[in-house]
């Protein structure tokens, strides 16, 4: 045997292969390169998914001739000269292997100048140069390929199709949009404009610009500082949702990136607000200390590492946390124009005189005998001033005299009174619609509740508290439960048997993969521990570590939804006033533990216009 250098041609086709692996990887390196030179103004042109061609004219500071050539040598690069560059790299590009591996599979035009002389214009085929010539002294580049894996069969027979194609240059060109509000894009495709955005370096804008007016205008702001990071950006309202994690958007150091932990804390800090199987619609930006990320651990640079990631993580699943607990979630059934602020200097409540409060028939009228009516002021400009929604609910806990009996629903309201400005004010209940709906009314308007969420939402908080105190109570069982396991399961226990210990769960073995168990935590719901224990040892398998916050959630999310009043059960207006309060006492009283909403809200405002009482 005898060993070869390989010829530069088939070693550059090889490197492309790691570089280039479908038309939207050719996309992201051009326009890398446009705003890596300064451009404040990239045109990308696409024709077929980019099996057609691919144009990407940028402003930037273009390229002399004799570096137009070089770019296109294997680790040709401007941007990096020592090791040591490696770590403090802001820009995007630094392998210097793009433009080499792009040229080996296609046919290659660049146009450039730095617009002090006249400009080249170079053509390729394969990776090789056989054209140049002089071109005009337009500061900038423009690059076109054409026929892209035309000697690389394999390569092109593996593309999916053209639309999957596409659809992956749009979501790379609508994070570049939104990593870059200060650069000028504009997208088109067979001649259509997908999108273009100003430039003028307002991200907002650029969400309306890419995702639409009517995403932007459901969009929170968030901010976080500390002293290892800035984050800042932009979250969707968890009423807008997608079917994909490709709308969340993370940019460090100003460059896009993926990180599946990073976009894991992120929904995480959604929580329960999202249905499952939905994703957010996010773009964060975080700047820190170059130091501190590790951008070259996959070959197109989207992979990264952080240092501090614990730390980064657990802000950015802060952040969002708290801009939600900030906010009225009760999706309206109108949209509204923004109003302006309700000025009030102390918490007051919106009085509404057509607004009675309900009928007060014999069985629940304990419940008005202390009204919160008399304490509020009635206020004057209410014609005038409409409050949003999150304005009308945010006031003062009122006192409520809890007069129901604890029974099986657990009434959270004596543990939770003291816990800062509810978001939901009193609700009576009207009656039930269809045994599925309970309608509510007060000040506010109408209210429809849905009322297997809503008791999925109260019992999935009890369980969780209750799951989530270290466990002391045990309940021995008369009649010991016996469980036979898969042998990977009977490792996991025998591996986890201390973090089963901890949350009050004692395996006794009982011969080949059984186990007896003769006492629980007393939370455990009767008949259902079997799927209760089971579903503990599926988390510690599948997080392979003990994570008793992810057991508890689920175990809560589990119980609440199996435990939980159905459809079609009629309730006693008793029974539908004590659901609203305890509702009123959750800290996520908008959605289910499954993200689904369960209130909704028709404002009187929204009634009177209704019925043309106002115009
Ligand atoms: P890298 O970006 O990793 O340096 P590339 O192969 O992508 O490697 O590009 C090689 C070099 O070509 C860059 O370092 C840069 O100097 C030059 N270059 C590429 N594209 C442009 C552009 N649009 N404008 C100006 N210079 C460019
Ligand atoms: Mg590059």
């Amino acid at each position: 045997m005898k060993i070869k250098q390989m010829p530069t041609e088939l070693a550059n086709k090889i490197a492309a292969g790691e570089v280039v692996e479908r038309p939207a990887s050719v996309v992201k390196e051009l326009v890398e390169n446009s705003i890596d030179a300064n451009s404040t103004s990239i045109k990308v042109e696409i024709v077929e998914a980019g099996i057609g061609q691919i144009k990407v004219i940028d402003n930037g500071d273009g390229m002399t001739a004799a570096d137009s050539e070089t770019a296109f040598l294997p680790h040709a690069t401007s941007k990096i000269r020592t090791e040591n560059d490696l770590f403090h790299v802001r820009t995007l590009g630094f392998r210097g292997e793009a433009l080499a591996s792009i040229a080996a599979v296609s046919k290659l035009t660049v146009k450039t100048s730095t617009g002090d002389e006249a400009g080249i214009t170079l053509h390729l085929e394969g990776g090789k140069v056989v054209e140049r010539k002089k071109s005009d002294a337009r500061k900038g580049t423009e690059i076109t390929v054409d026929q892209l894996f035309y000697n690389t069969p394999a390569r092109l027979k593996y593309m999916k199709s053209l639309h999957t194609e596409l659809g992956h240059i749009t979501d790379l060109l609508n994070r570049l949009a939104l990593s870059h509000p200060e650069i000028r894009f504009e997208a088109i495709h067979n001649e259509r404009v997908l999108f273009k955005t100003a430039g003028t370096g307002d991200l907002l804008q650029v969400i309306s610009q890419v995702y639409g007016m009517s995403v932007a205008r459901k969009m929170l702001p968030i901010q976080y500082k500390s002293l290892d990071f800035h984050i800042e950006g932009f979250i969707a309202k968890p009423e807008v949702t997608r079917a994909s994690r490709n709308f969340i958007s993370t940019i460090i150091n100003g460059r896009y990136i993926k990180s599946f932990p990073l976009t894991k804390a992120i929904t995480e800090g959604y929580h329960t607000l999202l249905p499952i199987g939905k994703y957010p619609i996010v773009i964060l930006k975080i700047d820190m200390d170059p130091i501190l990320v590790d951008v070259n651990v996959h070959p197109t640079k989207l992979e990264v590492r952080f240092s501090k990631d614990k730390e980064l993580f657990e802000a950015v699943r802060g952040t969002i946390k708290k801009t939600f607990r900030s906010q009225t979630l009760i999706p309206e059934i109108e949209q509204r124009p923004v109003k302006p602020k309700f000025e009030s200097t102390q918490p007051s409540f919106v009085f509404s005189p057509q607004a009675e409060p309900i009928e007060r028939n014999s069985s629940i009228q304990p419940i008005f005998e202390k009204t919160q009516f008399a304490q509020t002021e009635p206020i004057a400009e209410y014609e005038q001033e409409i409050p949003t929604a999150a304005e009308e609910i945010i006031r003062e806990e009122p006192e409520v005299e809890a007069i129901v009996q604890p029974a099986e629903i657990p009434s959270s309201l004596e543990q939770k009174k003291n816990e800062g400005p509810e978001r939901v004010p009193p609700i009576y209940p009207i009656g039930q619609l269809q045994g599925t709906y309970i309608l509510g009314q007060n000040e506010n308007g109408l209210y429809m509740i849905d009322q297997h969420a809503a008791q999925e939402r109260i019992k999935y908080e009890f369980f969780r508290d209750k799951l989530g105190k270290p466990i002391k109570e045990s309940q021995e069982l008369l009649i010991p439960l016996t469980f036979e396991f898969s042998s990977q399961e009977a490792l996991f226990i025998e591996e986890y048997r201390e973090a089963f210990e901890e949350v009050g769960l004692f395996f006794e073995p009982f011969g080949h993969r059984s186990y007896i168990i003769r006492s629980h935590p007393n939370w455990f719901p009767e008949g259902f521990e079997e799927e209760v224990i089971r579903e503990m040892i599926e988390q510690i398998m599948n997080e392979e570590k003990v994570n008793i916050e992810a057991i508890r959630e689920d175990a809560a999310i589990m119980m609440s939804c199996k435990r939980s009043i159905k459809a079609n059960h009629y309730l006693t207006e008793k029974d539908m006033f004590r659901l609203l309060e305890d509702l009123r006492t959750t800290t996520d009283p908008f959605t289910c533990p499954h993200g689904r909403p369960i209130i909704v809200h028709f404002t009187t405002y929204e009634l009177e216009k209704m019925f043309k009482r106002i115009m």
